[in-house]
């Protein structure tokens, strides 16, 4: 089975719009959205979830009342003023604020009277569901919750298992954003990264860190450089670079306002039928399996 990651150095060059054409025009292919703290190719693919699960993705601290002595032991050593101390006036007992703990445990190996529970926390769900193209294994982080390296993960290793369990020979992934833990943990160990950039100074940036970061990971990559003719300029230079780093730039894909008509209808580009954006991201997808199944050899 070969693994198809799709990223960006920053958000919104249109990687989701690309991940959902290539959806359409992948035979037998098992998709996975893996951008969890902003995820939203089930929007366009619009799965039926048969499969739904919590995601726990740490723990965090909680003092038994009736075990804890009020020693203060624990607010002493919490570096994180996650420790509420009892009101001189109004008494109370110690308490520990859930959403400052960083679940270090460190007052849970101080406590003298082993008073304070460690426990799971729930930080999202994960889904399964069946899509027009496929099935797709997708995920809700939950609001300001973290470890979305961990729950990206879980994604990629449910997708893997399911397109193993399907026998279908291909998985493709909308990965995170950015060059930060959710994309490490997007990339590493897959077959091919494409690249979606454009053509800002900002695109030209990150293109650079994230083309390292998989180097780095010693992942085979690829860029498309996506509404390419809003400035050309930057987009020759933006190719450029990608030369100058052995990168294949396999795409320019033109401004089309039929890609937000896509989205706004709930479709892929694909779906909405003939236009610039549309032809280029069909060739696209042709070259990126060649390079993917080695009929074309990455620069
Ligand atoms: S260290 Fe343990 S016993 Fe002391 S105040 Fe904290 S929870 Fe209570
Ligand atoms: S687990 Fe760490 S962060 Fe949380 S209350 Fe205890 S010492 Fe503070």
């Amino acid at each position: 089975m070969k693994e198809l990651v799709i990223i960006s150095g920053k958000g919104g060059t249109g990687k989701t719009s690309v991940t959902a054409g290539f959806a359409a025009l992948a035979d037998r292919a098992v998709l996975a959205d893996c951008d969890v703290d902003a995820a939203d190719l089930h929007l366009v693919l619009k799965p039926r979830t048969y499969k739904s699960e919590d995601f726990s993705g740490g723990k965090t601290a909680r003092i038994v009342a009736e075990r804890c002595t009020g020693c203060g032991t624990c607010a002493g050593v919490c570096r994180f003023g996650a420790v509420i101390l009892p009101d001189p006036d109004a008494g109370g007992a110690y308490r520990i604020d859930p959403t400052a703990c960083e679940g270090c445990k460190v007052c849970v190996e101080f406590c003298p009277a082993a008073a304070i529970a460690f426990e799971d926390t729930i930080n999202g769900r994960w889904h399964i569901g069946q899509t027009r193209f496929g099935p797709l294994v997708y995920a809700e982080l939950g609001v300001a919750e973290e470890n979305s390296g961990k729950l990206v993960s879980l994604i990629r290793k449910e997708a893997r298992a399911l397109a193993v369990d399907k026998g279908c020979d291909l998985l493709i992934v909308d990965g995170s954003p950015g060059v930060g833990c959710p994309v490490i943990a997007s990339i590493a160990g897959a077959d091919l990264v494409l690249i979606v950039t454009e053509p800002t100074l900002s695109g030209r940036h990150d293109l650079g860190r994230v083309a390292d970061l998989a180097r780095h990971f010693g992942v085979p990559a690829a860029v498309c450089v996506n509404k390419a003719d809003i400035n050309p300029a930057l987009s020759e230079q933006i190719c450029s670079e990608a030369a100058e780093r052995s990168l294949s730039v396999l795409a320019s894909i033109p401004y089309d306002p039929q890609v937000t008509a896509a989205q706004v209808a709930g479709q892929t580009i694909i779906e909405l039928g003939p236009g610039p954006a549309e032809r280029v991201v069909r060739r696209l997808w042709e070259q990126t399996l060649d390079l993917l199944n080695g009929r074309m050899a990455a620069r």
